[in-house]
């Protein structure tokens, strides 16, 4: 991002600031409550606030902006921050189910979109990607990230970069990307939000570091620091994360935002005394802009004339977000055309976008028999459960500015989709999470009536998310027991769950015909999965997350590390394999993996070999197949993971076709962070597997020399 003019005004301006005005630039201000806006616009026209987030329409950004280019002494605009996190008119599906797709251009595509139309709101700056990976499906936060794998992590974060920072007409990035939450947010002990987490130097190395790498070397502008402490340091105080890592590391010259108060909760973690000290811990650290709690603007000044922190602390701060903003072009053009909302948000292209991105999410777990996709003779579709007609819980969590009006719910996709002689009824059965079974009747008469059932289960949209952690990850309330209540009826059911996070549906498995899982999928929720259920798509994706059996697995992931006694790791109570594992999707057609060929039986240290696979379409319709590469480090210096994705490849093949996938495997991709924690590739034995998830795949051995 460094560039020498930019940097000559940088420095300009710096020459020219009060300390009161740069700590302005490293104060953002939140949502303003109404007695706080007045204070608020008053310190902007003082220099006083650099950012604010959580605004209204462009109308009411351009009057903020307004107060601080033309009102305040030096002008320096301020950017604007909102959380676009799938979508902000147009709604996306989940992150988590995005991952599902492993659709990197369509990702970027997504999130462009996204950023354009939030851009119309004057926001230029969106708190995502979050990136951290997320083994355990009770932390509510598993739905906005890209699940519980490091590679694909890494793929997603660097298209979401992309397509966030995609450049505007003018020239610039659209809106700033701020890739959260560092690091190792996802480890959260017990799946509880915000809770410590106990991550060692290796493990966050290997696992958690590298999506927020991929990010930064995308590009992104800015990143987000956490609010959880990792053994103990807080990490928006952990000079090791912001500065030894990101900057000296990685050379990160954008700047890091704090959490919502993460900066005043350093007192309350306990290694900072007071507010003072812990702006002062903070923004030693490398935390470049406290959101919201006023404990710079509090503090800084006074820290620095009582010489308890040094102007260039201060200084490198400032330079930084006057860089993200010069980079944003908010000197050159400030304000937001008013008029652009309408015409952008939710337009025909962006919908389109919706729907193509929601079918790819869309995992078909099992299909007994071939229920799926529907035939025509089946004439009387009972749709029931709650999900069924909710368009809000499709929303899932961080909605932004998307309206439940704007949601095709599955009965509504179903109705439109069904010809005048097939007859539909719908009975939601009982609520999400409420304990009455008084409408268990209703929806039995409606399951006795029909040919089939589509039944749609799952989680509202206030279920998953910030702080909306689970101790159990059956189906909410009542609703597992109307499953059980409507198998009784004996009808064949489709069974579509809808929900922020893997759940363990082990009974579904075993007794119901057919399992979709679409997550939480948008504004075009209820097309995506007709065209699912009808046939009119095919499904493809593949999971981004393991499917526990049960709640006690977790946390759950397919690349754990060699046991010592690799055969007995389980439980007494019930086995230790997944129910779906990550990868895990099937399709309507069938594909054969043949003629595994290693260019090289050797790869030298510096070296790559090629490895190529025959896929061909054994059934009998199109269809998509996401081709997956896995390694095993046979024997390193420590304990490898029994697999590890290192490549993947989406591919469309008709009837009939067959097609070679070619993987580049990089000796410098298959190294470890051996046990001083610096990164090393070591020689030796390797296996391969090349197939359609993490359990399954052709096999081949290869040497590192
Ligand atoms: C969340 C962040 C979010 C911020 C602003 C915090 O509570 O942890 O992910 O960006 O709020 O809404």
């Amino acid at each position: 991002m460094t560039n020498q003019k930019i940097e000559e005004k940088i420095e300009l301006l710096l020459s020219r600031m009060t300390i009161e005005e740069k700590v302005g630039q490293m104060v953002q201000r939140g949502s303003a409550k109404e007695e706080n806006v007045a204070k608020d616009k008053e310190n902007i026209k003082a220099g006083k606030i650099g950012s604010i987030l959580n605004t209204g329409d462009a109308k009411e950004v351009n009057a903020y902006q307004r107060l601080a280019v033309e009102e305040s002494r030096l002008g320096i605009p301020l950017i604007i921050g909102h959380d676009v996190i799938h979508g902000f008119l147009t709604t996306f599906p989940i992150p988590l189910a995005q991952a599902c797709s492993w659709d990197l251009d369509l990702i970027e595509e997504a999130e462009a979109i996204a950023a354009k139309e939030a851009a119309t709101a004057g926001i230029r700056w969106t708190f995502s990607p979050m990136v951290d990976v997320a083994r355990d499906a009770r932390w509510g936060r598993v739905a906005e990230g890209a699940g519980e794998d490091a590679y694909l992590g890494s793929m997603i974060a660097k298209a979401r970069v992309r397509g966030f920072q995609r450049l505007n007409e003018d020239g610039y990035p659209t809106v700033a990307a701020c890739v959260k939450h560092f690091a190792g947010y996802g480890a959260a002990e017990g799946g509880r939000d915000y809770s410590s987490a106990e991550i060692s130097e290796r493990t966050m190395r290997d696992i958690y570091l590298p999506p927020f790498k991929a990010a930064i070397d995308a590009g992104c502008l800015t990143l987000m620091a956490a609010f959880h402490d990792v053994s103990g340091v807080p990490c928006s105080g952990s000079k090791f994360l912001l500065t030894d890592v990101l900057v000296k590391e990685w050379g990160f010259d954008g700047f890091v935002l704090s959490d919502w108060g993460s900066v005043n909760e350093l007192e309350s973690h306990g290694v900072a005394a007071n507010r003072s000290d812990a702006g002062k811990l903070a923004a030693e650290a490398g935390i470049h802009m406290d959101m919201h709690e006023n404990t710079y603007q509090e503090n800084l000044k006074d820290l620095l004339e009582a010489g308890l922190i040094s102007q260039e602390c201060i200084d490198n701060a400032v330079r930084r977000v006057l860089r993200v903003k010069f980079a944003l072009g908010l000197f050159e053009k400030p304000y937001t055309d008013e008029s652009l909302a309408e015409k952008v948000n939710l337009c025909d292209a962006h919908v389109k976008c919706a729907l193509e991105l929601a079918r790819e999410s869309v995992v078909l777990l099992k299909n007994e028999k071939k229920t799926l996709p529907l035939r025509d003779d089946v004439k009387k579709i009972g749709v029931i459960g709650p999900m069924s007609d909710s368009g809000n819980a499709m929303l899932g969590c961080w909605q932004s500015w998307g309206k439940e009006e704007s949601i095709v719910t599955i009965f509504q996709g179903i109705k439109q989709k069904i010809s005048k002689d097939v007859a539909i009824e719908y009975a939601r059965g009982c609520e999400f999470y409420d304990e009455s079974v008084q409408d268990f009747s209703e929806a039995i008469k409606v399951a006795q009536n029909s040919d089939i059932v589509i039944m749609s289960l799952g989680e509202g949209a206030g279920y998953s998310g910030e702080n909306r952690n689970r101790m159990s990850l059956g189906l909410p309330g009542q609703q597992q027991n109307l499953l059980e209540a409507i198998h009784k009826i004996g009808k064949p059911i489709v069974l579509v769950v809808a929900a922020g996070r893997p759940l363990s549906i082990s009974w579904a498995k075993e007794h119901v015909q057919a399992i979709v899982y679409a997550w939480h999928l948008g504004n075009q929720a209820g097309n995506a999965i007709a065209d699912v259920l009808f046939g009119d798509f095919n499904p493809s994706g593949k999971l981004a997350m393991t499917i526990p059996r049960s709640v006690g697995q977790s946390p759950i992931f397919y690349n754990k590390k060699n046991f010592g006694k690799p055969t007995i790791v389980g439980y007494i109570d019930g086995e230790a394999t997944p129910l779906y594992p990550f990868g895990y999707g099937q399709s309507y057609t069938t594909f054969q993996y043949s003629d595994l060929v290693l260019s090289s039986g050797t790869m030298k240290k510096n070296g790559e070999i090629k490895v190529s696979v025959n896929l061909k379409n054994t059934g009998k319709m199109a269809g998509e197949e996401i081709v997956q590469l896995y390694v095993r480090d046979l024997v390193g210096s420590v304990a490898r993971p029994i697999k590890e994705l290192k490549g993947f490849e989406k591919l469309s093949l008709k009837k009939g076709e067959q097609k070679t996938v070619t993987f580049s495997l990089k000796a410098k991709d298959l190294g470890l962070y051996g046990l001083d924690n610096r990164y090393i590739v070591e020689k030796g034995d390797f296996k391969l597997w090349v197939g359609p998830n993490s359990d399954e795949g052709l096999e081949a051995d290869f040497k590192l020399i």
